[in-house]
């Protein structure tokens, strides 16, 4: 063993057959855009783009610098979710032919801008009441610009992973009175992820894939890309009464043996992970035992045979999925992929 790291292990591969099996879903006339913001989820935008570009249609992001560095290295596309506010702005998103989200009146003037060749997207708040031109302000869109045929009209649903929720239908009917409002043949986006999974009768011109592409939603055609793991430094048998890590929060009820894992909260393994998480050791399942500190984790290591320091402990990847991590620990596949700090050290492979 040389020097001990965590590491994140892509598959790139994974996320091109996930790609796949989501446009599966929906009628070919629909377009696949890939979300690929915060560095595409975690995965490396720039690698990603280079392995996908051929079976997308476009790509979404919200910073404005990821949409400039995306133009590099395709000529597809680019869709900024959070639209532009200043003249500086506009001139970079002009400059490298960006498309923008038009989400709040206050952009309502560069309506009246279009650069050749940009299309529109316009975002009409259905119910999230998040981001979103309210029904009553869409009119005057028409005011500022005349749509054009491959311009969108979009929103987006709060609860597209609660299909029986009443919101969803109320969102979608929103959507169809303020397309009807406008009166005029523009194209349509309305799903997500979970929208493409739970209602691809609605996934119209574009859908906007994100989240499923990494494989961070349960669907039987849909595999994580990525493996987040690290080595045992030490191993310690301990005895009934003795307490392990921060605040003792462990207490052993019986002989035990706990491995320490170099990989903690500066890593991206959440600090209030709770005891009994299940991480995955020489391909057996052991708990995690104490609080998470900043550079370890401790495992409950008792029933794992053969265990010595050097061995791999996999916090997610293969047979043991993030999203079982995320429940467990009420949180969500999107933030533990997203949180995965710097200093770990992220290897591309091909399994
Ligand atoms: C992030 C985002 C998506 C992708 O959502 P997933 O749940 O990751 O598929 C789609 N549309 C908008 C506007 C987004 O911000």
């Amino acid at each position: 063993m040389s020097s001990i790291t965590a590491e994140l292990l892509i598959d790139l591969s994974k996320i091109k057959k996930n790609i796949c099996s989501l446009k599966s879903l929906i009628g070919k006339d629909s377009n696949f855009m890939a979300i690929v913001k915060s560095d595409a989820y975690g995965h490396d935008l720039k690698k990603l783009i280079v392995r996908i570009d051929d079976i997308v249609d476009a790509y979404g992001v919200v910073r404005l610098d990821e949409a400039v560095s995306l133009r590099r290295h395709t000529q597809k596309q680019i869709l900024l979710m959070q639209g532009i506010y200043d003249d500086l702005e506009w001139n970079i998103v002009k400059d490298n032919s960006i498309n923008f989200v038009v989400h709040d009146p206050i952009q309502f003037k560069f309506l009246e801008r279009r650069y050749s060749g940009q299309k529109f997207w316009i975002k009409v708040n259905t119910g999230m009441n998040r981001l979103g031109i309210s029904l009553d302000d869409l009119k005057k869109v028409l005011k500022k610009t005349h749509l054009q045929n491959d311009d969108v009209l979009m929103t987006h649903l709060a609860c597209a992973d609660i299909p029986d929720d009443e919101l969803n239908l109320l969102q979608f009917a929103n959507f169809e009175k303020a397309f009807s409002q406008l009166n005029c043949p523009i194209q349509r986006s309305i799903l997500n992820t979970n929208g493409i999974i739970n209602f691809p009768q609605h996934a119209y011109d574009w859908v906007r894939g994100g989240i499923g592409m990494y494989g961070g939603v349960h669907h039987p055609d849909l595999e994580t890309a990525m493996t987040f793991r690290s080595q045992i430094i030490s191993i310690r048998d301990i005895q009934p009464g003795d307490r392990v890590g921060y605040g003792g929060r462990q207490q052993a009820k019986t002989k035990m043996k706990i491995a320490n894992v170099y990989v903690g909260y500066a890593d991206g393994v959440p600090q209030n992970s709770i005891d009994g998480t299940k991480v995955l050791v020489n391909d057996q399942y052991a708990p995690i035992f104490g609080r998470v500190s900043m550079d370890l984790i401790s495992v409950d290591i008792s029933k794992i045979d053969n265990c010595k320091v050097g061995d791999w402990v996999v916090l997610w990847g293969d047979n043991i999925s993030i999203n079982k991590f995320a429940e467990t620990n009420s949180l969500i596949s999107y933030e533990l992929m997203t949180k995965i700090s710097p200093r770990v050290k992220k290897i591309f492979v091909e399994l």
